[in-house]
């Protein structure tokens, strides 16, 4: 899912924006001050999704599974 974060240069304004198509980011406009200098940073929601994902969730037998009752997928 494409969560991208912004903080506007103005006014400080922090805040997230799901973008479907990369033609949203030029019509995005700060929903505090109204302006567009936008610094886009880093999602932390993405990058928190990604990290606490378990591995396991890939594991592709349960019956071979080497981590048996651990996985929670057996
Ligand atoms: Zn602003």
């Amino acid at each position: 899912m494409p969560i991208y974060e912004y903080r506007c240069q103005d006014c400080q304004t922090r805040f997230e924006k799901l973008l479907l198509r990369s033609a949203d980011a030029a019509e995005l406009a700060c929903p505090n001050c109204g302006r567009k200098r936008l610094t886009q940073e880093l999602s932390v929601f993405a990058a928190h999704s990604a990290a606490s994902r378990p591995a396991a969730s890939a594991c592709p037998s349960a019956a071979a599974c080497p981590n048996a009752g651990v996985c929670g997928m057996n």
